[in-house]
């Protein structure tokens, strides 16, 4: 681990010894015989229309499940490392998980959209 990235020991709250210095929620799943522990990072949030058209906080965040060796292999190898989560809590909530190539991808997608709005809402006039 590269001690240079991480901030000062006195600036970060208070944490189990085995968590990447960025987790700040731990959720620990101890049924047997799949033991883990769900690491997440701090939640940016992003306000949304839902379908309904009412404003959704989603959030986005990095993600992290360290579990037990005999339940490794069984998600794809890019979710079996640090991963970002996005969750958008609908009536139905959901919960993405995109590895960091898919979430570039996904960003980038986005901002073409944005970019083709923009120029839309200027060329566009309504009926
Ligand atoms: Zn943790």
């Amino acid at each position: 681990m590269d001690k240079l990235t991480l901030p000062p020991a006195a600036a970060r709250a208070p944490h189990p010894a085995h968590c990447p210095p960025w987790c700040v929620d731990c959720r620990h799943y101890d049924t047997e015989p799949h033991r883990a522990l769900l690491h997440r990072g701090p939640a940016e949030t992003v306000p949304m229309y839902d379908e309904g058209c009412a404003l959704v906080e989603t959030s986005v965040r990095t993600a992290f499940w360290d579990k037990a060796p005999g339940w490794i292999g069984t998600d794809p190898a890019d979710l079996e490392r640090p991963y970002v989560e996005v969750t958008v809590p609908t009536d139905f909530p959901l919960q993405l998980s995109l590895s960091p190539d898919q979430a570039r991808a996904f960003a980038a997608a986005l901002l073409r959209a944005a970019d083709t709005t923009d120029r839309a809402s200027t060329t566009t006039t309504p009926h």
